[in-house]
């Protein structure tokens, strides 16, 4: 305590010991072991000190979810969105709640590899929806990607012409916690299969699917269309839709109308 220089919210007290001038509690102790006066913080100070701390946690918090958000691919139209600034009317108030009980009961999900698929016409709000799942997901620190299956093959062929490897973009999607696969649907898949030289594609999606399957993690669909018409109207490949089947223990059908064309939501210049 010698030398002790009185701060600028600190007075004196009888002994000339420092006292907080807000608090006014004492800002010294009289160590036990040796009688000896010591500093010590008052209520005040230790306040600020945590505050100072959470600050901290929150900032380096608040980094870790911009990666994940980063790494989690979801486009920038999507970033902000969430449950909760969402406007859900009656039309889709069903499925937002069931999405948004998945959302909270996310650990449970994760634990048992529980994923589902979503499908309804175009413009409906099915990416919407599910990037409110994501964006829950990542400020909670989960890992998520999403993306769709033209994407995955894209990064699988430029893995070898840059110094990746197939099996990183694999493993990648293999074992992200949570993989959302949107807009799945026929156009994807034609145009997978009209280049001949993609047909091993089929075989790259079917293990990730696989493997995520194998590992009971859960992966999240959106699509045009239901499974039932991806197998009768466009042939997709049996193997595939099983999988999908399997990693998807509900199957919800959105409907409404189409909130693409809604002149509400757009900005004004
Ligand atoms: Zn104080």
């Amino acid at each position: 305590m010698e030398g002790h220089q009185l701060l600028s919210d600190e007075h004196a007290d009888e002994n000339g010991l420092p006292i907080c001038n807000v608090c006014g509690e004492k800002r010294y102790i009289i160590n036990p072991l040796n009688n000896r006066l010591c500093y010590c913080l008052c209520s005040c100070q230790k306040e600020a000190l945590n505050k100072k701390e959470e600050d901290l946690k929150k900032r380096q918090q608040d980094v870790k979810i911009e990666q994940l958000k980063l790494t989690s691919l979801l486009g920038k139209r999507y970033k902000n969105v969430t449950f909760e600034n969402t406007e859900v009317d009656e039309e889709n108030l069903g499925i937002y709640s069931r999405v948004k009980r998945y959302a909270e009961k996310y650990d449970e999900m994760l634990k048992n590899g529980y994923g589902f698929y979503v499908y309804g016409k175009n413009g409906v709000g099915k990416t919407h929806l599910l990037a409110c799942l994501c964006n829950y997901l990542t400020e909670r620190f989960q890992t998520c990607a999403f993306t769709n299956f033209l994407n995955i093959a894209e990064e699988i062929r430029q893995s070898y012409s840059d110094d990746h490897f197939e099996s990183d973009v694999i493993t990648k999607y293999s074992k992200v916690s949570f993989l959302f696969i949107d807009d799945f649907g026929k156009e994807s898949y034609k145009k997978l299969k009209s280049d001949t030289n993609n047909l091993w594609l089929e075989e790259k999606i079917f293990e990730i699917l696989n493997n995520r399957y194998n590992n009971m993690l859960p992966t999240i669909f959106s699509s045009n269309y239901s499974l039932k018409e991806m197998v009768q109207a466009f042939g997709f490949d049996k193997a595939i839709i099983d999988r999908i089947f399997e990693l998807s223990t509900q199957i919800f059908e959105m409907k409404g109308r189409n909130r693409r064309y809604d002149l509400s939501s757009r900005g004004c210049w």
